[in-house]
């Protein structure tokens, strides 16, 4: 569908409306394809389309194969279901599953994926009415810690967890042996599919970055909720992270530790628990600023290695993270404070 868009664009600078159903005479294995799966795919090649057509986005591009294997499907009146221990797929039937705890709502849609490691994962929607949480009165602020994964106004770090780096470790030895199996197979003139020791290594490797991705989603999922669970208003620094990789600094703890996932996490955990996320503007001088009196440092006067110091006007001792996260708390409840009166005065 896509080339045919394509060849069709390059001739008259205008979209192709095509459908699934104008390819399934000539590719009889369509039919054997779960018709909404093939809908979606329509779908999405559409809202590509849209985007470059209107929102100048790049042109859509064609998907390679084995990279992220998956379709998506959608519930039409039970065409979609679980059991302890199964779920219902369209045109497939049952197919045995190891499901969370109970879940509550309507199943719109069901993502099947394939990881590189050959599991397959079921992803499903579901419509759900949100328990917002207790208010709790007490608020928090957040910084990104540069040894610790983040550091709180109250004062407690929040370290990387340590099996995250012990995993790291194991996925940089193994990466060392597929290089070496990738070398031996050139050496010997062979093909990196038909060398089996190659394809072994392949698998493996895929299997530890899984475990790392899943590892650090879970330790993500499991801080973002206790933090929202526990406070009613959280600041946290707005943060580019587009504009940050060229900072030394921060470009190693983004990539590391995977902060704008987290910030992504609380933003919508705040939402569905009725708590509120401040995002404080990232030129605030949260580090350079006394929590206590104001006094403001100059960047001299505070270079990247001091991690606490003495201020010159109020003689306090600050650590450096949990100074900047208290003043990131502060200036986050004086925007939230602004946002309830400006929105007060207009109604
Ligand atoms: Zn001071």
């Amino acid at each position: 569908m896509l080339n045919d868009k394509i060849e069709h664009y390059k001739k008259t600078k205008t979209e192709l409306k095509n459908t699934p159903a104008h390819y399934k005479k000539e590719f009889e294995w369509l039919k054997e394809v779960d018709s909404l799966a093939l809908a979606n795919v329509q779908q999405n090649l559409r809202a590509a389309y849209n985007k470059f057509f209107k929102q100048g986005a790049g042109f859509p591009k064609f998907k390679k194969k084995g990279i992220k294997d998956s379709y998506t499907t959608n519930n039409q009146k039970g065409t979609v279901a679980i059991t302890d221990s199964t779920v219902k797929l369209p045109k497939i039937g049952h197919i045995k599953a190891r499901l969370p705890s109970k879940i509550n709502g309507l199943i719109k849609s069901a993502t099947i994926s394939r990881t590189p490691s050959g599991k397959y994962y079921v992803s499903l929607l579901v419509e759900t009415i949100a328990t917002t949480l207790p208010k709790t009165h007490s608020n928090i602020g957040i910084d990104l810690g540069l040894t610790d994964f983040i550091v709180l106004s109250d004062g407690s770090k929040v370290a990387n967890p340590k099996f995250l780096s012990k995993l790291q470790d194991k996925l940089a030895r193994e990466q060392k042996i597929l290089a070496k199996r990738r070398a031996v197979a050139k050496a010997n003139q062979r093909k990196l599919s038909d060398s089996r020791n190659y394809q072994k290594q392949k698998l493996k490797v895929a299997k530890v970055y899984e475990r790392i991705t899943n590892c650090r989603k879970d330790f993500l999922h499991k801080l973002s909720f206790t933090l929202i669970k526990n406070h009613d208003v959280i600041a946290v620094e707005d943060l580019n992270v587009k504009g940050m990789v060229k900072n030394r600094k921060l470009s190693k703890a983004i990539s590391d530790s995977s902060w704008s996932t987290f910030a992504a996490m609380l933003n919508y955990k705040a939402e569905w628990y009725g708590k509120e996320v401040v995002k404080v503007d990232r030129w605030y001088p949260s580090s350079k600023t006394c929590s206590g009196c104001g006094h403001l440092l100059t960047k001299a006067e505070l270079p990247l290695q001091v991690r606490s110091w003495n201020c010159p006007s109020c003689q306090q001792k600050h650590d450096r993270d949990i100074n900047a996260s208290i003043n990131i708390l502060n200036e986050g409840l004086r925007l939230a404070t602004l946002k309830t009166v400006g929105t007060t005065g207009l109604a």
